[in-house]
């Protein structure tokens, strides 16, 4: 069984869900960038007040910030993890790649949750997340196919993706991913 995940996809396209609903069956450390800064933002951390105009325009933050708090989670100890909204370019993918060679634990998969653009703004519109208006929508989804849709290539060329069709149910995709990871 594959411990070592990673969920690629557009905003909206259901990596969060995925990733918490199989690192809850088991126990693997959910890491989702995303999430760890919205934390941040709640708490009215230092690191919450930096980020908090970047996410609500629907921007990145930057590499190094995102990077740090990836590298502190990864360097406790787990049972296997699963990176949701990170890497989200090529130079985060870069550091990520630096970083587990030093923890010793190679990336073992990637999915890449595959959506059409209508539905998932449809989707993100629905879900009414802070950044969830339509012009950071709009923001977020030019970013992330300027800056995060090359790693689909990246990926492939190392030969650790795998495609999934995300415009279907929770369960049909979650059993997907599951016999995928076996
Ligand atoms: P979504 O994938 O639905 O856009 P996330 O929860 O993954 O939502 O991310 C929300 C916001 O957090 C992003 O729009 C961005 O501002 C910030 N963020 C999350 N992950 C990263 C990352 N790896 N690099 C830079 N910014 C990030």
């Amino acid at each position: 069984m594959k411990k070592h995940l990673l969920f690629l996809g557009a905003p909206g396209a259901g990596k969060g869900t995925q990733a918490e609903l199989l690192s809850q069956s088991n126990s693997y450390l959910h890491l989702s960038t995303g999430e760890l800064l919205r934390k941040e933002i709640e708490k009215d951390s230092i690191l919450g007040r930096q980020v908090k105009d970047i996410i609500n325009r629907g921007e990145l933050v930057s590499d190094e910030l995102v990077l740090e708090l990836v590298r502190q989670k990864l360097y406790k100890g787990n049972n296997g993890w699963i990176l949701d909204g990170y890497p989200r370019n090529l130079s985060q993918a870069n550091s990520l790649s630096k970083v587990l060679n030093e923890i010793n634990q190679p990336l073992e998969i990637v999915f890449y949750l595959d959506i059409p653009e209508e539905v998932l703004i449809h989707r993100l519109l629905l879900r009414g997340r802070k950044d969830d208006t339509e012009e950071t929508i709009r923001t977020r989804v030019d970013i992330y196919k300027k800056t995060t849709e090359p790693l689909i290539q990246y990926f492939k060329d190392l030969s650790l993706l795998e495609y999934i069709d995300a415009d279907r149910d929770l369960k049909t995709i979650s059993s997907e991913i599951k016999q995928k990871m076996a």
